[in-house]
């Protein structure tokens, strides 16, 4: 796989859903790789990048911001309350707001640094207990109070769970994300994106079908 397959492959899906050439943003999932193969997407043009942790996109991303500065960076793994300014600063996205507690962090240090990232919603559409995320079942209320509290939310994110087929989990997001006049849906990686396109991401995270296996995580 290469940058240029998958990309090929988001414009076929897209075709096939009948949308828009280029409605889908994708996100280069760049966590743990080392930074050659980084470089090298970057090298071909590409500027949309994911990592999961605030602390390895903090040792990476200044570096080659400086050698690319048009770099948009989003914050798709589980975020600490004591990381948010460093990720607020990191960041143009976060895809992983998913307690009242941080969403009350975001807004109050958004009135402080003077800018807020893009922000969704991390919903656990398979209620699993080691996932992140609200319970379906919260998301309109959570939604809401984020709303109050003037937080630019521009949708929602899922992880579906490894044993069951994404389409059900991508469907509950878009579903949950229309009722509520959401737009952005970041959902699918590299073995699903495509069903995700069909059932109208409009974020998809893709890893390592780009990048390789990552060695360790
Ligand atoms: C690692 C990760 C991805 C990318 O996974 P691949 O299967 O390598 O494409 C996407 N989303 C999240 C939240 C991740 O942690």
């Amino acid at each position: 796989m290469s940058l240029s397959d998958i990309k090929n492959r988001i414009a076929k899906a897209e075709a096939d859903a009948g949308r828009a050439a280029g409605s889908v943003k994708l996100i280069a999932v760049s966590k743990v790789q080392p930074d050659a193969r980084v470089r090298a997407v970057l090298d071909e043009g590409h500027r949309i990048f994911g990592e999961n942790r605030v602390q390895e996109a903090a040792g990476k991303w200044p570096g080659f911001r400086e050698d690319f500065a048009d770099v948009e960076l989003h914050l798709i793994g589980p975020l600490q309350t004591n990381k948010v300014r460093q990720a607020m600063e990191l960041a143009e996205a976060i895809h992983t707001v998913d307690r009242p507690k941080l969403a009350k962090t975001i807004a109050r240090l958004a009135q402080e640094i003077g800018r807020c990232p893009d922000l969704f919603i991390q919903v656990n559409t398979g209620e699993e207990d080691q996932k992140a995320g609200v319970m379906p079942r919260e998301a309109d209320d959570f939604i809401a109070e984020c709303r109050a509290l003037d937080l630019p939310i521009k949708g929602l994110m899922c992880i579906p769970p490894v044993d069951e087929a994404p389409s059900l989990h991508f469907a509950l997001l878009a579903k949950i994300a229309a009722r509520n006049d959401l737009n952005g849906l970041s959902m699918g990686m590299s073995g699903d994106f495509e069903q995700a396109i069909a059932l109208g991401a409009t974020h998809v995270r893709v890893g390592s079908a780009i990048f390789g296996e990552r060695v360790s995580e």
